[in-house]
C-alpha cells in the first residue's frame, strides 16, 4: 500500500501561509502546521482529541467515508510526546477501527519494541481516517478533505517527534516534493517539532533491502525519544 510515489499533491499545496489568529479570545495563537493547510479547515474550535474524533466520526467530507466501514481516527495518549502518522487504514484498521494492526501495524510493533518506544506512550494514525477501497493511494482531493483532522492532531497533542511512515505522510508533512527514498534519515524542524521520514512498514514487508536504513532512522529516533520523556 505504500509504494514510492510521484508528487501526488503539486496542484493543492501552495507555500505554507503565516497566518495567525486568536481563537475564542484566548491569548492562544495557532499557526498551521502542515504546508499549504488554511487555519478553517483544521476545526480552531475543537480543543480535545474525543471532541475531534466525533467530528471525524461523523464526516462525510469525501468518498471514503461510503466505502469505508470504520472511520480510523488515530489511537494514543492525548499529550503523546511522539506521533506516527502513515497514510491509510487497510482491510484490518477498517475492520477494527484502530490503526496499524495488520501485518504492517505488527511490524511496527516489533520496530517501536526494538527502540524502545511503548506503542501506548506513541499517538499513531494517519493522513487519511477512512480505507481507501482496494488499498489504493488517497487521491489528491481526499488528501485535501482530511488533512485537517491531521493539522488539528497535531496542534491539540503538540508532539515533540512526528515520524512520517512513507511517502505520502513525508509530503503531507513536509513538503510536497518529499521523496522518501531521499529525504528519510534527516530531521526537519518546524515549529519546535522535530520530524523524521523513514519508509512505512508495509514497504519493508514488500522489500527486506528497506530493514536495515529503517532501522538506522529508528536508532535517531530512540535516542532522541529518551531525550525527550
Ligand atoms: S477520509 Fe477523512 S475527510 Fe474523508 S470521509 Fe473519512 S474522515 Fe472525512
Amino acid at each position: 500500500m505504500e509504494p514510492e510515489q510521484p508528487d501526488l499533491f503539486g496542484g493543492l499545496f501552495g507555500e505554507k501561509k503565516e497566518v495567525e489568529i486568536e481563537i475564542e479570545n484566548q491569548e492562544k495563537i495557532y499557526t498551521p502546521f502542515l504546508p499549504g493547510v488554511e487555519i478553517g479547515e483544521a476545526y480552531p474550535h475543537v480543543k480535545t482529541l474525543s471532541e475531534l474524533e466525533k467530528e471525524a466520526l461523523s464526516c462525510q467530507k469525501c468518498r471514503l467515508r461510503s466505502t469505508c466501514n470504520k472511520v480510523v481516527f488515530g489511537e494514543g495518549p492525548e499529550k503523546s510526546r511522539i506521533m506516527l502518522i502513515g497514510e491509510g487504514p487497510g482491510k484490518d484498521e477498517d475492520e477494527q477501527g484502530r490503526p496499524f494492526v495488520g501485518r504492517a501495524g505488527q511490524l511496527l510493533d516489533r520496530i517501536l519494541n526494538a527502540a524502545e518506544i511503548p506503542r501506548e506512550k506513541a499517538y499513531i494514525s494517519n493522513v487519511v481516517k477512512c480505507r481507501p477501497p482496494g488499498n489504493r493511494l488517497p487521491n489528491p482531493d481526499e488528501v485535501h478533505a482530511c488533512r485537517g483532522y491531521l493539522e488539528a492532531q497535531i496542534r491539540i497533542i503538540k508532539p515533540a517527534i512526528i515520524v512520517c511512515l512513507g511517502s505520502m505522510a513525508s509530503q503531507v508533512i513536509i513538503s510536497p516534493k518529499a521523496r522518501i527514498t531521499q529525504i528519510r534519515g534527516n530531521w526537519f524542524m518546524r515549529g519546535g517539532i522535530m520530524i523524521m521520514p523513514t519508509f512505512h512498514p508495509a514497504a519493508l514487508l514488500r522489500n527486506e533491502s528497506y530493514k536495515r536504513p529503517t532501522w538506522e532512522d529508528f536508532k535517531m529516533i530512540r535516542d532522541q525519544f529518551k531525550k525527550i520523556i
